[in-house]
């Protein structure tokens, strides 16, 4: 992928933790993965504006019971670049584990610094069938 893409929507899912977060502070933060710390943080978005699993867009919660898709923000910022641009800075193995299982990392984008309010907003309107999809399984 030499030519640049350009941005298509993007929106960034979080669990209510997160939600609570980003509604206190205002920002959205990047975070340094920790199996990826080369590539620095990483805020992760994607261009699915309605994931229909949460390995899709590798969101997928081994650590917590937390719904990582609970709530849904557009972001806005012309510093997001297609997760391909960089995965190939980042282990091999690592990248590997975390685009297979379900996942679709053609739809995977990352800024690589804090939002600021003016470049994300809150979809009061995103609602998932929790009860349907996940608690049933
Ligand atoms: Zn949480």
């Amino acid at each position: 992928m030499s030519q640049k893409q350009s941005i298509p929507d993007l929106y960034h899912f979080t669990c209510h933790h997160g939600h609570a977060g980003i509604s206190r502070t205002g920002v959205l933060i990047p975070n340094i993965h920790p199996l990826m710390r080369g590539l620095g943080p990483l805020l992760w978005l994607t261009d699915l504006a309605s994931p229909e699993t949460r390995e899709s867009v590798g969101l997928t919660s081994r650590l917590t019971t937390c719904d990582r898709l609970a709530y849904r923000y557009s972001v806005h910022c012309r510093a997001a670049i297609h997760w391909f641009e960089i995965h190939g800075r980042a282990p091999k193995d690592v990248v590997a584990d975390l685009e297979s299982s379900g996942g679709q990392p053609e739809h995977w984008w990352v800024v690589r610094r804090m939002l600021t309010a003016s470049e994300f907003s809150f979809d009061e309107k995103w609602r998932r069938d929790v009860a349907a999809s996940e608690l049933y399984k």
